[in-house]
């Protein structure tokens, strides 16, 4: 009851390549304090006080939604919409569930790995949907391919959210790093993700990822290992701050049905 009750008046769409959260038309303006965002009751003695309206609560939450600048194509994404298919997706909800329900901003993340379409990113999203709409905890989701051109876009003096990006990222309460080791690894792209890291790291702050590179220390060799994408320290303070979770289920949006579809074929040396 609780969990429905929290985003009732919430209504979510798509703007662009992000999924975006308003308040309800019928809540517009508030029927209860007309956007006053208090309300006054008059106390046993007589005197007036003033009580925060529900509606703050709702603008908090929808403005955390839209900071953490969840995926459009993930808009649906939520635990209750996740159906294992084997005894790893179940034990990842599992996982997923537990960290979204008791999370506190120093909570312990996950690493979510698998091959391409087991659901890793589902998951993610689905975990930032609870901390955001109904637990009102800031959330950043970067795609890190995404976050580099950004980065390199400023860099030329393109503009764009620029290095401030990266202060960003360090400071939320939980940091989402989606297709972690994807794409070229150069100096320069492995130095901003262990500034990253190291500023998530030295914050004590959560950090949940996904991955198609197997963090294993047993599966070295096979050229599919997380080791060999990203620096030797950042791979030891991954490490440390997630729990390792695989998911080694079949393609899993084939049989969501659709919404998590990718228009793009992985490049060859990405798949699982
Ligand atoms: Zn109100």
């Amino acid at each position: 009851m609780r969990r429905e009750r929290a985003t009732e008046y919430i209504e979510l769409s798509v703007r662009g390549e992000v999924a975006v959260a308003a308040r309800h038309p019928s809540q517009t303006p508030c029927p209860r304090c007309r956007d006053a965002g208090f309300l006054s009751e008059q106390g046993p003695s007589g005197v007036l006080t003033a009580r925060p309206c529900r509606c703050r609560g709702i603008d908090h939450r929808v403005k955390a939604f839209n900071h953490a600048r969840l995926p459009a194509r993930y808009l649906d994404a939520c635990l209750e919409g996740f159906y294992p298919r084997d005894p790893s997706g179940g034990e990842a909800l599992r996982r997923a569930q537990e960290l979204a329900w008791t999370f506190t901003p120093h909570s312990k993340g996950l690493l979510l790995y698998g091959g391409y379409g087991t659901g890793k990113t589902y998951l993610a999203v689905a975990i930032a949907r609870v901390l955001t709409l109904q637990r009102g905890y800031s959330v950043r989701f970067v795609e890190m391919t995404h976050l580099l051109s950004t980065l390199k876009a400023s860099i030329r003096g393109e503009g764009g959210e620029g290095l401030a990006l990266l202060d960003q990222l360090a400071r939320a309460d939980c940091l989402i790093i989606d297709e972690l080791g994807k794409g070229q690894q150069t100096e320069w792209s492995q130095s901003v993700l262990e500034e990253l890291i190291t500023k998530r790291y030295n914050a004590s702050g959560t950090l949940i990822c996904t991955t198609n590179y197997d963090p294993r220390r047993a599966s070295r060799g096979r050229g599919q290992h997380l080791e060999e994408r990203v620096d030797s320290r950042v791979y030891s303070r991954l490490q440390q701050m997630c729990a390792l979770v695989p998911l080694f289920g079949g393609d899993y949006r084939r049989v969501a049905g659709g919404e998590g579809e990718r228009p793009t074929e992985p490049a060859a040396a990405e798949r699982g």
